[in-house]
């Protein structure tokens, strides 16, 4: 039985491409922009930045790998911590 919360991923563009393509050094400039380029193409990316940002929760840069939802791990870190900082200031 497939489970709704991942049934999204059947549709992820990234299926077509070899899973070492999503997952470039982050040094990888070249690496990072076309793996972003399969994201781009994605219809489900929304729903894989989600899924990414929850799984990831606070867990450390460093511990945070690939490109997903069109986002480094990076740009991921910085959107987790940019979105509980303006969570904080709505609960003040
Ligand atoms: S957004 Fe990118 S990483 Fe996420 S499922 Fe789509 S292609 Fe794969």
């Amino acid at each position: 039985m497939s489970d709704m919360r991942t049934r999204w991923r059947t549709y992820a563009a990234c299926l077509e491409v070899h899973p070492d393509d999503m997952f470039p050094d982050p040094r990888n400039q070249a690496g990072n922009r076309r793996a972003k380029q399969v994201c781009r193409r994605c219809p489900v990316w929304q729903l894989c930045l989600n899924d990414a940002l929850t799984e990831e929760g606070g867990k450390r840069q460093e511990n945070r790998h690939g490109i997903r939802g069109g986002l480094t791990s990076d740009e991921r870190y910085l959107l987790h911590h940019r979105t509980r900082v303006q969570g904080q200031k709505a609960a003040v």
